[in-house]
This record gives structure tokens, C-alpha cells and sequence, in this order.
């Protein structure tokens, strides 16, 4: 049981790097599929295996050689470990889901806000700073 809870915690963490990419530009979180931001190649069935592709392809894009961010296996990863952790903690229970689920924000939240270099409080800078 606990190998299908990390299987749909790998699953939702590539869900959550869509998340990640294609929020902060304001893009559909549907369409279109899913690319190589390089060279714009849509990503075949084989390329979209959580960690395994990444693995296999080496962290390069099959068709351009662009190197795929370290970001996208370890965000999967990471979503893999808190669905286990919480199962392993709470059990099948809606506690579990509710953990899950705030993990899973928690997880996009920050990496977006790495990525972009979000300010964690702004009363340090003033808006009309340089
Ligand atoms: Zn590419």
C-alpha cells in the first residue's frame, strides 16, 4: 500500500511542477502539453515518467540536449516522500488528505517563491526603493 501512495505522490508532484512553471505566467495548467521550454518539443508518454525519465534521459532534453531543471525530479520526489510520510503517520484518513493537500501547496508556494525570489516578508523593502 505504501508503494501506491508514493506512486500517486510522484504523479501529483509532476502535476505540481506544471504548477510551478505555468502559474506565476498566469498559463492554462491543462493545455498546452506538456514541452521542452528549449526547443518547444512536445514530451512524449516516455518522457513524462516521474524520476525515471529524468533519470534515463540523463536530465536532458531528448531532442535539444538542454539540461531539464534539478528542480523537476526533486519536486517529485519530494511530493513521493510527504504522501508516504503522512500515510505512514496518519493512516487512510481524511487527516491524511487535508495534510497532503497543505503539503502540496506548501511545496509550490515555496518553490515559486525560490524561483522567483519572492521577499518572505516585504516590510524590509520599501516599494519605492531602487
Ligand atoms: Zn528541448
Amino acid at each position: 500500500m505504501g508503494i501506491v501512495i508514493a506512486l500517486a505522490g510522484l504523479a501529483v508532484g509532476s502535476f505540481l511542477n506544471v504548477c510551478i512553471d505555468r502559474l506565476p505566467a498566469r498559463q492554462s495548467l491543462l493545455m498546452p502539453r506538456s514541452h521542452c521550454d528549449a526547443c518547444k518539443t512536445p514530451l512524449a508518454t516516455r518522457d513524462l515518467v516521474p524520476i525515471a525519465s529524468y533519470v534515463l534521459l540523463r536530465g536532458r532534453c531528448r531532442h535539444c540536449s538542454t539540461a531539464i531543471p534539478l528542480r523537476i525530479p526533486l519536486v517529485e520526489a519530494g511530493a513521493a516522500l510527504a504522501f508516504f510520510a503522512w500515510w505512514w503517520r496518519l493512516g487512510e484518513s481524511w487527516q491524511t488528505a487535508i495534510a497532503v493537500a497543505i503539503t502540496c501547496l506548501l511545496i509550490v508556494g515555496t518553490v515559486i517563491g525560490i524561483e522567483h525570489r519572492l521577499p518572505l516578508s516585504r516590510t524590509r523593502r520599501t516599494r519605492h526603493g531602487s
